[in-house]
């Protein structure tokens, strides 16, 4: 089972104008009421942890040690977890279920940041009103009618607008109302600016169950020639995915606007037309990213559809963070979100339950399969590999340098821990 969350919005309904106002106005009074409640949950919290340090002589201890909890029993004749319930209660008119979640959540992010806290490296919490507001799943109550999905929740009753349902959200309640996906504790979250309220649905969907070759890897290169080049550890089984032109055309029309409206704003000193086109500069950038984030969807589908159609259980992605080994590495990873799309890749593998493994990227591109030999000069252009080695079954052969690439990602097995790195390398930034 994989837990997912969907963002859905909700329009209130009513018969009348004034009921539809009633139900935005309480909204908008839950977000605020929640808010204040969870920043004050936060200070008792933190405010428990102080005198716990303080009955360890000041010694840093976990937060939930026994002591702790012990002290807290005789101090205040309640668990730890319930201090922040306690402080909830002054506040009836948001429904219990509400509250009850609201301390739960707010209760096991504190137990997550506190150290953090405590080593300087991040500020407590704070919440804002439009933080979205934890309910229990029992407080959701669908209903479905005429084609529409109705939900009633503390006594409001709302319609599930899914718009132009990109993500095909439809689907996904279909499912929840018909028991295949298991409904999980959600959220509610009104978004004061834009003036609207969003369900954040969160379900459990079991991973699809289909037999998978374990040992089987597919390995993805990237590379100018295309996007992404798939290959099988074993056999022949190869692919290309999607090609050069439609990857860099949408973007390079818009760097091109871009950059067109970015010198006519330094000529421009100040006034409406200056903010216009500032304006215009921004929606330019968002397009962009759009347009790459829906270029990245359609790689990643066809990258999973490859390893489906060839029952393969692992997926080999290079580890490109802080690497850029020639002048074509640097210029992919600058035109391209690399990153988003290894992550896209990684989530719809995880669904479908493949494995995603990150190896080291170090001359995946110039190693030649055959005989293992390394050299720069095997790769003569772009497109073509070939093995130097005289004593190479396959010397001097021309074969598609794509296709090296991904089948030496797919064999190596120099893997890289991709999040204690990660992680290293904040901390790294942040010192
Ligand atoms: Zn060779």
């Amino acid at each position: 089972m994989i837990t997912l969350t969907r963002k859905i919005e909700l329009v209130p309904i009513g018969d009348t104008k004034e009921e539809r106002a009633v139900t935005w106005k309480k909204v908008a009074h839950f977000s605020r009421t929640c808010c204040e409640m969870a920043n004050k949950i936060v200070a008792r919290h933190y405010l428990t942890f102080c005198e716990g340090l303080e009955l360890s002589d000041g010694s840093p201890k976990s937060f939930t040690s026994k002591e702790l909890r012990e002290y807290i029993k005789a101090k205040h004749d309640s668990s730890v977890q319930n201090l922040g319930y306690a402080i909830t209660k002054s506040y009836k008119e948001v429904p219990s279920y509400v509250r009850a979640a609201l301390s739960n959540q707010v209760f096991s992010l504190f137990k997550q940041d506190i150290f953090d806290v405590q080593i300087g490296k991040r500020a407590m919490r704070t919440y804002k009103p439009n933080s979205p507001m934890p309910t229990m799943k029992s407080s959701l109550i669908f209903k479905k009618d005429n084609g529409q999905v109705f939900l009633t929740w503390c006594k409001m009753d709302f319609v599930l607008a899914f718009g132009r349902d990109k993500s095909d959200n439809r689907t996904i309640v279909d499912r929840i109302l018909a028991k295949e996906y298991q409904l999980c504790d959600s959220s509610i979250q009104y978004n004061r600016e834009r003036n609207k309220i969003f369900l954040l649905l969160s379900y459990k969907q079991p991973i699809a169950q289909q037999k998978l070759d374990e040992k089987l890897c597919v390995g993805v290169d990237l590379g100018l020639n295309a996007p992404a080049y798939c290959a099988l550890s074993e056999g022949e089984g190869r692919e290309r995915i999607g090609d050069r032109e439609t990857l860099l055309k949408p973007r390079i029309n818009i760097q091109a606007r871009r950059r067109n409206l970015q010198r006519q704003l330094k000529f421009i000193e100040g006034g409406k037309g200056r903010k216009k086109k500032l304006e215009a500069l921004n929606k330019l950038r968002q397009k962009e990213k759009n347009a790459v984030r829906t270029i990245n969807h359609r790689i990643s589908k066809s990258v999973i559809d490859f390893a489906l159609k060839h029952k393969a259980g692992v997926i080999k992605l290079e580890d490109l963070s802080g690497i850029a080994r020639d002048e074509k590495s640097k210029w992919v990873l600058r035109n391209w979100s690399y990153y988003e799309l290894q992550q896209l890749i990684s989530y719809k593998a995880q669904k479908v339950g493949i494995a995603v493994k990150y190896i080291k990227a170090a001359y995946t591109s110039q190693t030649c399969p055959v005989c293992g030999n390394v050299s720069r000069e095997q790769r003569q252009t772009q497109a073509v590999f070939q093995c130097v080695n005289v004593a190479c079954a396959d010397v001097g052969k021309e074969k598609n340098a794509d296709y090296v690439g991904a089948l030496n990602i797919a064999r190596s097995e120099q893997y890289v821990q991709r999040t204690k790195k990660k992680q290293k390398k904040q901390a790294d930034k942040k010192a």
